[in-house]
């Protein structure tokens, strides 16, 4: 058993990593953000609480999502652990997950930081088009992943557009309250010699390899 908790920016990603940890250990990947429209579109009893909260404008509570990640837990049972993406946020929270997979006889093992530059993420997110059609969703990149018709979609042909919120003004503010948010967590998991920074370019591909040798050498230094 080996739960991951995975820190990073938006766009430094996450969601790659997750994906590759997911297919070579055998891990589940919880993604918070995807947990919650889930359950409140199942209209489960946690989704239908979470919405309530939404709806006023409030934040979901804490006990809220640690039951959902408990639930979800549960769907897991033959993986070899977790991976928790957006979850924990603060301390608070952290402490909540550490005392949930106490009572499983668990804990967080490692915490996988992916450090990669601000104006790296910057640049390569308002470089980022996606494809119109939103049945095929392919996303490209003009700098490290052109389509091979300039504003055309490889796959389908439709046209590339460019996400509302790609674009430098609001990555800088997601960027900002991302620090604000993670910096007390870093320090944290810093001082339970639980974090591994990995330090990352955005020209980089993330490859199997990659996340292989991390979990390698976080487990020999550690
Ligand atoms: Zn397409």
């Amino acid at each position: 058993m080996m739960n991951i908790v995975l820190l990073g920016a938006p766009g430094s990603g996450k969601g790659t990593v997750s994906n590759l940890l997911e297919k070579t250990q055998n891990m589940a990947h919880i993604a918070t953000g995807d947990m919650f429209r889930e359950e409140i579109k199942n209209k489960t009893e946690l989704g239908k609480k979470a919405q309530e909260y939404i709806d006023k404008g409030n934040l979901v509570p804490d006990e809220i999502t640690i039951n959902m990640l408990k639930g979800k837990m549960n769907e897991y049972k033959d993986s070899n652990g977790v991976v928790f993406d957006g979850f924990p946020r603060n301390i608070k929270q952290a402490e909540a997950l550490e005392q949930m997979l106490k009572d499983k006889n668990q804990k967080v093992d490692l915490v996988l930081f992916l450090d990669i530059p601000d104006e790296e993420i910057i640049y390569r997110t308002v470089k980022r088009r996606i494809c119109s059609n939103k049945e095929c969703g392919a996303i490209y990149n003009l700098e490290y992943k052109k389509p091979k018709v300039d504003g055309i979609c490889d796959i389908c042909g439709s046209k590339l557009i460019q996400r509302k919120d790609d674009n430098e003004e609001t990555i800088t503010e997601r960027l900002k309250v991302y620090h604000e948010q993670t910096k007390e967590l870093i320090k944290y998991y810093e001082e339970k010699k639980l974090l591994y920074r990995v330090k990352l370019h955005a020209n980089i591909n993330i490859t199997e390899e990659m996340t292989k040798e991390w979990l390698k050498s976080y487990n020999e230094n550690r």
